[in-house]
C-alpha cells in the first residue's frame, strides 16, 4: 500500500480503537483465512468466580473450600483468584498453606497442615499418581456446562470438585459469526478442560477448538495451522499468549489484557472487544483494494 492510505487507514484504525503498530501489519491482516481465539480473557471476560463447590463422599464442602483456598492462596492464576476470593466471600477462613509449588499450565501442589493437597485439572492430578475416577463424574458435571473443573487430591486421595464459571463477553458470538462471513475460519485454543472449552465453542459458534495446550506449546499451534499454508491472525490477552501472538502472521492483543502481550502483538484493540478483530480485517481489506 502507498504510504498515504497506510497513513488514511492507520487514523482510521487509531479512531476505532485499533492501535496497528506497522504498515506490514495493516497490509497482511487482508489476507488472513484464519483467526485463533484465545479462550480465557479473549472470548470471555475473564473474570471467573467460583460456582459450585462438590465434595466427594465424606468431605465436608466448606472444610474442602478452606483447604483449597489454603493452596490457591500463593498462586497467580486467575482459577485461583477465584477460589481464594469466594472463601472470603463466604467468611471460610483458610488455613495457612507451606510448601507452595506451582505447576504450569496444571495447578498447584501444597502442604497445608500437615497434608499434601493438589489443586488443578486431571492431568496433574494423574501425573501425581491420584486415581481421580471418584472425581471424574463431578468433573463433567461442571465441564458440560462450560464451567471449568478444579479437582483436589489431599494425601493422595480425590477430596472434591470445585467449579469456576467464565461469562462469554457480550458480543463474541456476533464477531465470530461476522469473521465467518469474511471467509475466516475461528479456531479457539485454551489451556481449559478440553468438554468445557467444548461448550463455550458451542455457546459462541466456533467449530475448531485446541484445549488442554500446555501454555508453550500455544505458539506450535500456530506454526502448525501456518504449515497447513493458512495465513493466520493470533487473538490472545495473556502473558501465555504472547509467543502465540508472535508467531502469528498478525498478532492482535486484547488492550484490557496483560502488557507482555500488547508488547508481542502487532495490533492492539483497546475496547478488548472481539469485533475489533473484524474491523481490523475490513479495514486492511479496504485499504488494500484502494492501491489497486
Ligand atoms: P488457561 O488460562 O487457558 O486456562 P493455563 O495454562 O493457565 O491456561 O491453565 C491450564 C489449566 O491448568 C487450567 O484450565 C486449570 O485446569 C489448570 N490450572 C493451572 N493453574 C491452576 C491453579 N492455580 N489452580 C487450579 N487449576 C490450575
Ligand atoms: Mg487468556
Amino acid at each position: 500500500a502507498t504510504p498515504l492510505s497506510v497513513m488514511v487507514g492507520t487514523g482510521k484504525g487509531a479512531r476505532a480503537g485499533i492501535l496497528i503498530r506497522s504498515a506490514e501489519a495493516l497490509e497482511t491482516a487482508h489476507r488472513l483465512d484464519t483467526v485463533v481465539l484465545d479462550k480465557t480473557g479473549t472470548i470471555t471476560e475473564g473474570r471467573p468466580r467460583l460456582t459450585d463447590v462438590l465434595p466427594v463422599d465424606g468431605w465436608d464442602g466448606t472444610r474442602l473450600l478452606a483447604v483449597v483456598a489454603a493452596a490457591e492462596a500463593d498462586s497467580e492464576h486467575p482459577l485461583a483468584h477465584a477460589i481464594v476470593t469466594a472463601a472470603a466471600e463466604r467468611g471460610v477462613t483458610a488455613p495457612r498453606a507451606s510448601a507452595f509449588d506451582s505447576v504450569t499450565g496444571r495447578g498447584v501442589r501444597a502442604t497445608v497442615e500437615g497434608r499434601e493437597v493438589l489443586v488443578g485439572n486431571a492431568r496433574l492430578l494423574r501425573a501425581e499418581g491420584v486415581d481421580v475416577s471418584e472425581a471424574v463424574e463431578l468433573a463433567e458435571r461442571c465441564s458440560a456446562r462450560g464451567r471449568t473443573p478444579v479437582l483436589v487430591a489431599v494425601d493422595g486421595r480425590p477430596a472434591g470438585v470445585l467449579a469456576v464459571a467464565d461469562t462469554v463477553k457480550e458480543d463474541s458470538a456476533d464477531a465470530v459469526a461476522a469473521l465467518r462471513r469474511l471467509g475466516i475460519d475461528v479456531v479457539m485454543i485454551t489451556g481449559d478442560d478440553r468438554r468445557t472449552a467444548a461448550a463455550i465453542a458451542a455457546e459462541v459458534g466456533v467449530e475448531r477448538v485446541l484445549a488442554e495446550v500446555l501454555p508453550e506449546h500455544k505458539a506450535d499451534e500456530i506454526r502448525r495451522l501456518q504449515g497447513e499454508g493458512r495465513s493466520v491472525g493470533m487473538v490472545g490477552d495473556g502473558v501465555n499468549d504472547a509467543p502465540a501472538l508472535a508467531a502469528a502472521d498478525v498478532g492482535l492483543a486484547i488492550g484490557t489484557g496483560t502488557d507482555v502481550a500488547i508488547e508481542a502483538a502487532d495490533v492492539t484493540l483497546i475496547s478488548g472487544s472481539l469485533g475489533g478483530v473484524v474491523t481490523a480485517v475490513r479495514l486492511s481489506r479496504a485499504t488494500m483494494r484502494n492501491i489497486r
